[in-house]
């Protein structure tokens, strides 16, 4: 069977997030980049989940999660929305 690469979604406060570069820092695989004083995920397919930016920073601007491919093969893209903030979710 062929093994399937693990996936993350990348949860970011945006709001919280004062620019410092320590999570893009601590990346181990350079997914992180800041645009307009901003913290965004610029290749989350390079992800291995390894957390470091969701607990080296010091805002908690990050959350991690790895997303389930049996719940995604049966995910409707059109019943998300993703205009909702993810402070709306809590
Ligand atoms: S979980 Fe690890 S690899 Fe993924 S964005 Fe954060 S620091 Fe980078
Ligand atoms: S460590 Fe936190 S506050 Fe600093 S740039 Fe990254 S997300 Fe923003």
């Amino acid at each position: 069977m062929e093994s399937q690469k693990k996936q993350f979604k990348h949860t970011i406060r945006e709001n919280w997030c004062k620019g410092c570069n320590i999570c893009v820092a601590f990346c181990p695989k350079k997914v992180l980049e800041l645009r307009n004083g901003k913290v965004f995920a610029a290749r989350p397919e390079d992800c291995i989940g390894c957390k470091l930016c969701e607990l080296r920073c010091p805002d908690f601007v990050i959350d991690i999660e790895e997303i389930d491919a049996t719940i995604k093969k049966v995910t409707d893209a059109n019943q998300v929305d993703y205009c909702l903030p993810p402070e709306a979710h809590q």
